[in-house]
């Protein structure tokens, strides 16, 4: 394993992108945060820029309107990159997945490494998803991590 591999392991760089979510997933993530959580003991740290961010992580489904968005966010951050669905939106379009412009869950646009299904998601579930990205980044975790998720 590489030096910078190692370091990338021990300070993951987050970026959150809300992509039309009820907002209840989106005040998981930041009760994740939280001192209560505090998944900055795992080195985490929640930034605003994808050219810095190691993992995207995305709550509410994908539709016409934000694929571009949701796409260039992607486009811009550097390898290896990690995507996290959080919620049921983002995992397959959730209470939203019949409604006009709604493509479904965010993996229709963008490719999803770790899934973490919930309404909503609870923070010890994206604590643990957090986890298993980085066994991803370390190599330790297989590629489908749908089921574990
Ligand atoms: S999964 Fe539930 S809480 Fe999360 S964005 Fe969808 S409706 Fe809201």
């Amino acid at each position: 394993m590489s030096l910078i591999q190692k370091a990338r392991l021990k300070s993951l760089w987050v970026m959150h992108y809300d992509c039309g979510s009820c907002n209840g997933c989106d005040i998981e993530i930041l009760a994740a945060l939280t001192p209560k959580f505090d998944v900055e003991r795992f080195g985490i740290v929640n930034i605003g820029d994808p050219k810095q961010a190691d993992v995207l992580l995305v709550t509410g489904p994908a539709n016409h309107r934000n694929k571009e968005v949701l796409t260039n966010l992607f486009d811009q951050m550097p390898a290896p990159k990690l995507v996290m669905a959080i919620g049921t939106c983002a995992c397959s379009g959730g209470i939203f997945h019949n409604c006009a412009n709604v493509l479904g869950g965010i993996d229709k646009v963008i490719p999803v490494d770790v899934y973490i299904p919930g309404c909503a998601v609870r923070p010890e579930a994206i604590i643990d998803g957090v986890v298993l990205a980085l066994n991803k980044l370390a190599g330790l975790a297989p590629v489908d991590d749908e089921e574990e998720a």
